[in-house]
Order: C-alpha cells, then sequence, then structure tokens
C-alpha cells in the first residue's frame, strides 16, 4: 500500500488518501475531533489541530457521529476551508498593511530628505544674497 491510498477499515477497498469516504462502501475514511472537531486522517494518532489523542473509543465515536451525520463533516470541513480562508485574508491584509506603511516610511523619508535640501538651499541663497549685498554696500563705500 502507497502512502498515497488508505485502505476502508470495513471492506478493505484501496482509496485515496484524499477520499473522505469510502468509494466503494461509504465508510467514512476520516475521523472528526472530539475535541475541537478539526477533520484528520482515519490513520491519525493525535489530532493534528489541538493534540486530541485518539483512542479507539474516541475513534469509534468520531466515526459513529460521521456516520450519523455527514452533513456535519461536510460542515466541518467548510469551517477549516473558511478558517484557512480568513487566516489567509488576514495574512494578506497585514502583507497589504505592512506594504503600505513600508511605502508611507519610504515616502517620508524622502520627503524628509527633500525639506532638507530645500532648507539648504534657502540657507544657501540667504548667506549669498547677504554676501551681495556687504560687497555692494562696500563698492558705495569706496566710490564715495
Ligand atoms: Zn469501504
Ligand atoms: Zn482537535
Amino acid at each position: 500500500m502507497s502512502e498515497d491510498l488508505i485502505l476502508c477499515p470495513t471492506c478493505e477497498t484501496e482509496n485515496d488518501a484524499l477520499n473522505q469516504t469510502c468509494v466503494s462502501c461509504g465508510q467514512s475514511l476520516i475521523i472528526v475531533c472530539p475535541r475541537c472537531n478539526t477533520v484528520n486522517a482515519l490513520t491519525a494518532e493525535q489530532c493534528f489541530a489541538c493534540g486530541q489523542h485518539f483512542d479507539t473509543l474516541g475513534q469509534i465515536m468520531a466515526r459513529h457521529e460521521i456516520r450519523q451525520s455527514d452533513r456535519f463533516t461536510r460542515q466541518a470541513v467548510g469551517a477549516i476551508e473558511i478558517q484557512q480562508t480568513e487566516k489567509a485574508h488576514t495574512q494578506a491584509r497585514s502583507d497589504q498593511l505592512w506594504e503600505k506603511e513600508r511605502k508611507r516610511q519610504a515616502a517620508l523619508i524622502v520627503q524628509k530628505r527633500e525639506q532638507q535640501k530645500q532648507e539648504k538651499q534657502l540657507i544657501i541663497g540667504a548667506v549669498v544674497v547677504a554676501i551681495v549685498v556687504i560687497v555692494i554696500v562696500l563698492i558705495i563705500a569706496a566710490t564715495r
């Protein structure tokens, strides 16, 4: 049996590991964690989400629950997908915010540099004007 196949515990049909139910008899091939409702592979010894150990009783209960309400399983899977989508969205949002903030910071630095440059030019301009005025005054004074 390859890693990609899972053996149905009821009819021993080989199923794709991604199948949630046996293609032959419809037996559930997943375990819904009794603690956090996360869907785990039938071969899992403990919940990958919360670490809950699946003892025999827990597994039987979980399987029973799945068989009783397939809709519940689909809801659980749906909830996980929504959670993961939301998580991805949150990540994307925070990435976007971070990107925005970085751009804002970069723009601020550029703005600051520009301001400093302008201030420097203003000071240089003022000094040049002052020197020119002094020179003119001196020339006027000398020609009198
Ligand atoms: Zn089966
Ligand atoms: Zn769990």
